[in-house]
């Protein structure tokens, strides 16, 4: 029941000795999905044990280059260790463009094939489902057009409850019907679902608001969410900054998690110019208690 968030670059602008520029992996129930490749995210991966045959699904953000520089290089080398499952990208419309005319510049053709999901709406919308997990925008508003993603479980099932289930002799057959919340109801005998069962898991979330200004409209979205990463460039004293550039600061995004009723944030995307990252979670934290500052190779796990 794996629902992890390994941090490969959590910098902004341009890649220091100290951080990358943003990529992150997140597995949940085994779906490895890689948001945002910047330069650089190939090492990362190495270095954190990434497997990167099993990333199956990219999402970015946006096409500044701190959030997808490092996509052509790391759609390249999947050819070089020969991958032949298909690969789902979505991103904004040009980006189809910007990879596959750079790979036909130079005559690389892929051993795998990539289906490009371009995405145009300025409204939230569904943009990968299977049987457990979905994916959604959030529309972030930007210097240039940008989503954030949120990463959801679906209803998770009711748990048996064995030994009731013993005691009763209910057949194998009924299982699964059980498991979608059905009382017991065979030969004349009828047995209430929660006298054989527990109440399932509860469905966990992440969400991953990149690049944005301060923006309530998200607040729907992202209510009541896991774990929210929201960028954090700035702090309160540079707050012009971050209002010129269409970033936030730490206070801004922590009142982002308190109206959203989220159970934890974190915090990155932070400039160049900050020493250390402490005096973001200070700010955050008088706002929004439950909030840690990010750092590349940390690693998140949401539990139930
Ligand atoms: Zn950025
Ligand atoms: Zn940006």
């Amino acid at each position: 029941m794996t629902f992890k968030i390994n941090i490969l670059g959590c910098g902004s602008a341009t890649p220091t000795l100290r951080r990358n520029p943003t990529s992150q992996v997140i597995n949940v129930l085994e779906r490895h999905f890689l948001i945002d490749c910047a330069e650089g995210t190939q090492l990362q991966m190495r270095k954190f044990g990434i497997k990167f045959q099993k990333i199956n699904h990219i999402f970015i953000s946006h096409l500044h280059g701190d959030h997808y520089l490092g996509l052509v290089g790391f759609v390249s080398t999947l050819h070089l260790l020969g991958r032949t499952k298909d690969l789902h990208i979505y991103g904004p419309e040009a980006l189809g463009d910007i990879i596959f005319s750079q790979l036909k510049a130079s005559s690389s053709y892929l051993s795998y094939h990539i289906e490009f999901h371009a995405l145009t709406s300025k409204k939230s919308e569904l943009i990968f489902e299977d049987n457990l997990v979905t994916v959604k925008t959030i529309p972030l508003k930007h210097r240039i057009y940008c989503n954030g993603f949120l990463i959801e479980e679906k209803k998770h099932p009711y748990r048996l409850d064995i030994k009731a289930i013993e005691e009763n002799k209910i057949p194998i057959a009924w299982y699964h019907r059980l498991k979608k919340g059905e009382d017991y109801n065979e030969n004349g005998i009828e047995i209430f679902n929660h006298d054989l069962t527990f109440p399932p898991y509860p469905s966990r979330s992440y969400a991953y608001c990149s690049d944005t200004a301060y923006l309530e409209s998200i607040i729907p979205i992202i209510k009541g969410a896991s774990l929210l990463y929201h960028e954090a460039t700035f702090l309160e004293k540079h707050k012009e900054r971050a209002k010129q550039t269409l970033h936030s600061t730490a206070k801004q995004a922590a009142s982002i998690a308190k109206q959203a009723e989220v159970k934890q944030l974190i915090l990155g995307h932070y400039s160049a110019r900050y020493k250390n990252t402490e005096d973001f979670v200070t700010e955050a934290s008088l706002v929004f208690k439950n909030t840690s500052a990010v750092d590349d190779g940390d690693e998140f796990n949401i539990s139930f």
